[in-house]
């Protein structure tokens, strides 16, 4: 794998020194002028922390975007135009979405990648990304990449993730599968828009068909992350089992 001259692997045990907090001299600088892709659970996360629906999240700090040769769309954090291209939720005192700040702010410097096997089994693959404006390099504080995610509080973010990369990375999809429109529609609302979503599982004709009883539709519509949790195994049924 080719990887930028700031960009190495972070194999297993290896550890690395980082800290990050309100006194290092670069303090918000990673939060301009960057690419911030979104999983659906940093928007599930970020619509909770914001108090909207889904669709005004996404209507006021989103970006979709689909290639033709690409079967997913991608979600970006849209940036402010103010001459840095700085995240809208940053301020002078520093993030204001914090505790439920996007899985990709947490993991930072360490990416995290996943790839799935042939028994379905998620290989994690980390690298360590070394941008010269931060700093956190220089803080003695050191973390194997396991540490770093627990000490961040990823562990939920990961595992979530991992249902998603499931979906997404299914055998249909690297044989090829494409979408129809109406099929981009259900993977959109599934994932993203859980507001709609919960609307839609609440009906009496889709719970006679895709629910087994009382029991499991209350478990599916207690909370967003047993929604999007569902979302993942519905989008599975309709798109690899059944046409829409
Ligand atoms: S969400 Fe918070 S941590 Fe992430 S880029 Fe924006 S301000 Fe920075
Ligand atoms: S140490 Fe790195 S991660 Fe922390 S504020 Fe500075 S640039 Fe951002």
């Amino acid at each position: 794998m080719h990887l930028p001259d700031n960009v190495s692997r972070l194999c297993g045990r290896e550890r690395f020194s980082f800290g990050c907090h309100p006194k290092v001299p670069c303090f918000t600088e990673c939060c301009r002028e960057l690419e911030l892709a979104l999983t659906p659970y940093d928007v599930l996360r970020l619509r909770q922390e914001l108090q909207m629906t889904s669709a005004l999240f996404i209507e006021r700090f989103v970006v979709v975007e689909q290639d033709e040769d690409d079967v997913w769309p991608r979600l970006y954090l849209g940036m402010v135009d103010d001459g840095r291209a700085s995240c809208p939720f940053i301020s002078e005192s520093g993030c204001r979405v914090y505790s439920n700040r996007p899985g990709a702010c947490r993991a930072y410097p360490v990416g995290r990648g996943g790839l799935l096997d042939a028994n379905g089994n998620v290989r994690e693959i980390h690298v360590l990304v070394r941008e010269e404006h931060c700093k956190g390099f220089a803080e003695p504080q050191d973390h194997t990449a396991a540490e770093w995610f627990v000490n961040q509080g990823l562990i939920e973010y990961n595992a979530i993730n991992d249902e998603v990369l499931s979906l997404l990375q299914h055998e249909q999809v690297r044989a090829g599968l494409s979408l129809t429109q109406e099929q981009r529609a259900a993977f959109f609302v599934a994932l993203y828009k859980l507001d709609e979503f919960r609307t839609k599982v609440s009906s009496a004709a889709f719970q006679n068909k895709y629910l087994q009883d009382k029991e499991e539709s209350g478990s599916v519509l207690a909370d967003d992350l047993n929604l999007l949790r569902f979302g993942v195994r519905w989008l599975k049924e309709i798109l690899f089992t059944e046409k829409v």
